[in-house]
This record gives C-alpha cells, structure tokens and sequence, in this order.
C-alpha cells in the first residue's frame, strides 16, 4: 500500500499540523468528508493525494470508499424520515377525516403518496444502487386511503 507512507491517519497527527494554515499543493474543489473544509491536492508521480487544513488526508480510493459509506448512511437516513413523514401525514389525513374535512384530508393523503413514492426510490436505491424510473411500478398498495372516510 503505498499511500500508508504519506497518509497520515488523521487520529495520530501532530499537532503541530493543527497549527499550520500553511498548505501545499493547489486547492482541489473538493470538500474533506471528515470536516466539510477545502482539501488541496498534491501528486506523488501518478499518485494523487488530497489534504485538508485539520490534517484530513485521503488518496482516491480512501475517498470514493469514505464517498460510499456517508452516501449510504445518508440514504438510510433519509428513508426513515421519508417513512416517519409516510406515517405522519396518514395519521393528519385519517384525523381531518374524523373531522369530515375531506379537502384537508386529501392533502396530507398526497402527501403521504408522495413521501411513500419517493421511500420506494429510496429503498430501490439502496437495495440494487440504481433507481430504474418506471413511476408506473411503484405499487400503491394502500389504495384504500382513497376513500374520504366516515
Ligand atoms: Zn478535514
């Protein structure tokens, strides 16, 4: 592995590193996963290597690697809220129903349509990577929301 000799693990930096503002290199466009703060990039022959001002350092495999992880936990994340707002916005259109506001209630039962739509993506996304747009496929499976209720 020849980026273990220039790559320093960010845990085990010196601390006189912290105090450097100093960076060589040019400025990458790309952002340091760890902080969000500008890397600057540097060649070694082929090799290519982005640093951050903390120290943050990666070659591009640790990069696209530390890419994957973050994207995937984000797609998790992001499907629980697409799935508490599924719920939420159910429980909103069954108690407008209750209330025999059938305008309210189909307005949140949109809305629960559309955040259950855009978790099946999600979910699709993360189970096979890709997400194949055929919005016909996505399965309603709930349609007796339809109805307005009492
Ligand atoms: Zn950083």
């Amino acid at each position: 592995m020849p980026n273990e000799e220039i790559t320093p693990d960010p845990v085990e930096l010196d601390i006189n590193s912290l105090e450097s503002i100093e960076m060589s290199g040019s400025p990458s466009g790309i952002v340091c996963p760890e902080c969000g703060g500008v890397m600057w990039e540097r060649y070694f022959g082929s090799f290519r290597k982005l640093e951050c001002h903390l120290g943050h350092a990666f070659d591009m495999a640790s990069l696209l690697e530390f890419q994957a992880e973050e994207i995937e936990q984000r797609l998790w994340s992001l499907l629980r809220v697409l799935r508490e707002r599924v719920s939420i916005t159910r429980q909103m259109a069954n108690s407008a129903r209750e209330n025999n506001n059938s305008s309210e209630a189909q307005q949140f039962e949109a809305q629960a349509q559309q955040a259950l739509q855009r978790a099946q993506m999600m979910r699709q996304v993360l189970l096979v990577g890709e997400v194949i747009p055929a919005p016909s496929s996505f399965a309603i499976d709930e349609a007796s929301n339809e109805n307005e209720g009492p």
